[in-house]
C-alpha cells in the first residue's frame, strides 16, 4: 500500500501560487492562461492519481467499471499535462510552428494516442487481450502491453519543448526565462526517467511541481508585469499584449501623458509623482472599466479599449478632471495632460512599430504644445518602420559594409585654392540607396550607436589622410563632425589618439566640429577641450548662430574656427543688414578664423567675402563627393 501523503503539501503549495496569481491583475494573454491550465491539469491529476490508487488497493469493493474509470480518468490527465507543459513552453517562446494549424494537430498526435488509448483500455482491456495502456480483472490493476506510452508521450513533449528553444531561443529576452525553460524542462525529463527505473518512488509530482515553481518564478509571478504598485500594468505587458492581440482588432490604443513629465518630477520630487501616478492609474481604471491601462514610465499612460470608444469625448473628460488637483494624504499634485489618439489600422505591422509609434507620439503630446490630441495615422507607423530599416542600416553600416566617407572641399578665400574637407558620412539602405546623414544620425544618436558610427567617420578619415597624404592634395586639415554625445565620452581622448597612432598620423590634421548642443556644460566642455587638445586635437565650432550663441561665452572656448550655419549665410545674401559683418569682426578679433557654409553661387561667394570669411565651403565649388572621386577631382584640378 503507497501512502500518498506528500500530496498534500504539494496540494496546499500549489493553492498559494494558484490563489497569489489571481489575487494580483493578470492579463488577458494565452501565457497566463496555459499557466492556470498547468496548475490546474497538475491538481487534478494528483486528485484522481490519489483516489485511482485507493480504489485499486481495495478493488473489489467498487464496480469493475468504475475501477476502470478512474484508472481511465488518470491516465487522460497524464497525458494531458505532459502535452500542457509542452503547450507552455511553445506559448513563451512565440513558437511560430506552433501556431501553424496543421503543425499543432500532427504535435497533438501522442496526445491523441495517449487518450485513445485510455479509453480503450478502460473498455476493452482485460487479462486475455492485455494491449492496451492498463486492463482491470479479478485480480485488480494491471498494466497493459503499451504502458510505457506514457514516457514515449512524456519525452516526446519535453524533446520538443526543447527543440522549440532551441529554434526561438531568441524570443526570449532575458536570461532567467531562457534558463526557466531549460531548468523546468530538464525537471520534467529527469522525473520520467526516475519514474521509469524505479517506478517504486513516487517522485514525479514532486518532480512537477519543482517544474512549476520555476514557471512562476521565470514567468508566471505577475509581479513582472506590474506597474504603479499594481494599479497598471507596465510596457512588456504591453508589449506582450500588443503582439499577441495586434491582428485580432478587438482593442484599440488610447493614450494620456502628464505634460513636460521631467520638469514635473524635478519640481514634487519623484515620490510625489509616483503618487500621483497611481491616483491617475486608478481614476483612468474607473473611467474606462473595461480598458486595460498600461504604463510606459515618463508619464505614458496607454490604455486598450474595446473599438468604437468615444476617445475624444474620454480626452476631454479626463482633461477636465486634470484641472484639479490630485491629492491624498501625503500628495497634492497639480499636473496637465495630453493624448493621442489611434486609427484603426490593418494589422499588418509588428508589435514592437506599433509600441514605438504610440509612444513617440505621447512624447508629442507630452510637450503640451497642443490642444488637440494627437492623431497617430498610418503615415506615423510607416515612419517608425523607415527609422526600423534605418537603425538596421546603421547596424550593417557599423559592421563595415555600407559605409561610406564623402568629402566636401573647403576653399580658401585668399587664394582661391582647396585648403581643406569636411568629412561627412553615407550609409545605405538595403536596397543600395543612400540615407541622408539628416535621417541616420538622428536614430543613430538614440539608439546608442552614435559613438560607433562617429568614430568610424573619424578612422576612415584618418585612413584617407594616411593613404593619399595630405600634402600631396595640397590640404591642410579635414573637419570631421563629433556628436554633442560622442563629446560626453570621458574616454574620447584615448579612443581618438588610439586611431590616429594606428595609422600614424599628426592629430593636428582632422579638426573636430562640434556644435553649440555641446556647449551646455562649460566645465565639461573646457575639461573636455583641454584633454583633447593636450592630445593634439583642434576644436571647430560649427552652425554658428543656430543656437544661443553667447559671444563672451566663446571668448573662453580655445576653437581654432567659427563656422557659420547655411541659415544666417543665406539669410544674409538675401537681405543684408550690419548684424552679420558685426559678429564676424567681434569673431576675428576674439582670434577665430570663420568659415561660410552653403555658398552656392558666384554672388554668395562675392558677399561672404565682402565681409571678411576665411573659408568657403558649398555647392558653387563642389557636392560632397565619395572619398576616392574627392581625391581624384582635387589632383585634376591641380593638373589643370
Ligand atoms: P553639417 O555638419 O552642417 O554639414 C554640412 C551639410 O550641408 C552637409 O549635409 C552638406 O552636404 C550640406 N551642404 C554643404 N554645402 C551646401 C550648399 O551649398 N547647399 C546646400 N543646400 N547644402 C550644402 P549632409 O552631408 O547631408 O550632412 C548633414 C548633417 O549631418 C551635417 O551637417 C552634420 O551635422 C551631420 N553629419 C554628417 N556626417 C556626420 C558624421 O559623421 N557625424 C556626425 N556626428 N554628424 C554628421
Ligand atoms: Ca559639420
Ligand atoms: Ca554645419
Amino acid at each position: 500500500m503507497w501512502s500518498y501523503s506528500f500530496e498534500i503539501p504539494i496540494l496546499m503549495i500549489l493553492t498559494i501560487i494558484l490563489g497569489f496569481f489571481f489575487s494580483r491583475p493578470r492579463l488577458p494573454i494565452k501565457r497566463n492562461l496555459t499557466f492556470v491550465h498547468m496548475i490546474l491539469i497538475e491538481t487534478a491529476t494528483i486528485l484522481i492519481d490519489v483516489s485511482a490508487s485507493a480504489v485499486d488497493n481495495n478493488y473489489a469493493s467498487y464496480s469493475p467499471a468504475f475501477v476502470n474509470f478512474l484508472n481511465m480518468l488518470y491516465f487522460i490527465a497524464f497525458f494531458l499535462r505532459a502535452y500542457i507543459m509542452y503547450v507552455f513552453s511553445a506559448s513563451v517562446l512565440k513558437d511560430s510552428l506552433h501556431k501553424n494549424t496543421l503543425i499543432r494537430q500532427v504535435i497533438r498526435i501522442p496526445l491523441f494516442i495517449g487518450i485513445i488509448l485510455s479509453l480503450l483500455s478502460a473498455f476493452f482491456g482485460s487479462a486475455d487481450f492485455p494491449h492496451f495502456i492498463f486492463y482491470i480483472d479479478e485480480a485488480g490493476y494491471h498494466s497493459g502491453t503499451v504502458y510505457n506510452l506514457l514516457y514515449v508521450c512524456g519525452f516526446c513533449y519535453v524533446f520538443l519543448a526543447l527543440l522549440s528553444l532551441f529554434l526561438f531561443r531568441k524570443n526570449l529576452g532575458r536570461r532567467r526565462e531562457k534558463y526557466g525553460i531549460l531548468l523546468y524542462n530538464m525537471i520534467i525529463f529527469t522525473a520520467l526517467v526516475i519514474r521509469l527505473t524505479l517506478p517504486r518512488y513516487l517522485i514525479m509530482d514532486t518532480f512537477v511541481l519543482m517544474a512549476i515553481l520555476v514557471v512562476f518564478l521565470a514567468f508566471g509571478n505577475p509581479e513582472y508585469y506590474l506597474d504603479l504598485r499594481g494599479t497598471a500594468f507596465n510596457r512588456l505587458a504591453l508589449s506582450e499584449h500588443l503582439e499577441e492581440n495586434r491582428k485580432k482588432l478587438k482593442y484599440q490604443p488610447f493614450g494620456v501623458v502628464i505634460h513636460n513629465y521631467h520638469e514635473m518630477r524635478d519640481i514634487y520630487g519623484s515620490t510625489q509623482i509616483e503618487e500621483g501616478l497611481v491616483l491617475i492609474s486608478r481614476f483612468l481604471k474607473r473611467l474606462m472599466p473595461k480598458g486595460i491601462i498600461f504604463y510606459c514610465r515618463k508619464g505614458r499612460f496607454i490604455v486598450l479599449d474595446r473599438p468604437g470608444s468615444d476617445f475624444e469625448g474620454k480626452a476631454r473628460e479626463i482633461a477636465e478632471r486634470f484641472r484639479h488637483s490630485w491629492k491624498s494624504q501625503t500628495v497634492e499634485l497639480y499636473l496637465s495632460a495630453g493624448f493621442a489618439t489611434f486609427e484603426m489600422l490593418k494589422g499588418t505591422y509588428s508589435s514592437e512599430i506599433l509600441l514605438t509609434t504610440l509612444l513617440k507620439s505621447l512624447e508629442t503630446a507630452g510637450r503640451g504644445e497642443l490642444d488637440e490630441p494627437v492623431r497617430i495615422t498610418e503615415e506615423d507607423v510607416k515612419q517608425s518602420e523607415i527609422e526600423k530599416k534605418v537603425r538596421e542600416s546603421i547596424e550593417t553600416a557599423l559592421e563595415s559594409t555600407g559605409y561610406e566617407l564623402y568629402l566636401q572641399p573647403i576653399v580658401d578665400v585668399k587664394t582661391g585654392e582647396v585648403i581643406g574637407a569636411e568629412a561627412l558620412s553615407r550609409i545605405r539602405d538595403a536596397e543600395g540607396k543612400i540615407i541622408p546623414p539628416g535621417i541616420f544620425i538622428p536614430v543613430a544618436e538614440t539608439s546608442g550607436r552614435i559613438n560607433g558610427l562617429g568614430e568610424l567617420a573619424f578612422d576612415r578619415t584618418c585612413r584617407f589622410i594616411k593613404e593619399n597624404g595630405l600634402e600631396k592634395l595640397g590640404l591642410k586639415w579635414i573637419n570631421v563632425n563629433l556628436s554633442p554625445l560622442q563629446f560626453l565620452c570621458t574616454d574620447l581622448a584615448e579612443r581618438y589618439t588610439a586611431i590616429v597612432e594606428k595609422y600614424d598620423i599628426d592629430p593636428q590634421t582632422v579638426h573636430l566640429e562640434i556644435t553649440e548642443e555641446a556647449m551646455i556644460d562649460d566645465s565639461f566642455l573646457n575639461k573636455q577641450i583641454k584633454t583633447m587638445g593636450g592630445k593634439g586635437f583642434i576644436f571647430v565650432l560649427d552652425d554658428y548662430g543656430t543656437g544661443y550663441s553667447n559671444l563672451s561665452r566663446l571668448k573662453k572656448c580655445p576653437f581654432s574656427n567659427v563656422k557659420l550655419d547655411m541659415s544666417i549665410v543665406w539669410d544674409y545674401c538675401r537681405e543684408p543688414d550690419e548684424i552679420l559683418p558685426n559678429m564676424i569682426q567681434a569673431l576675428k578679433n576674439m582670434g577665430f578664423s570663420i568659415t561660410a557654409e552653403g555658398v552656392e553661387n558666384e554672388d554668395m561667394v562675392n558677399t561672404m567675402k565682402k565681409i571678411g570669411c576665411d573659408f568657403l565651403q558649398g555647392y558653387y565649388y563642389s557636392k560632397p563627393l565619395p572619398a576616392n572621386e574627392f581625391a581624384k577631382s582635387i589632383l585634376q584640378d591641380k593638373r589643370t
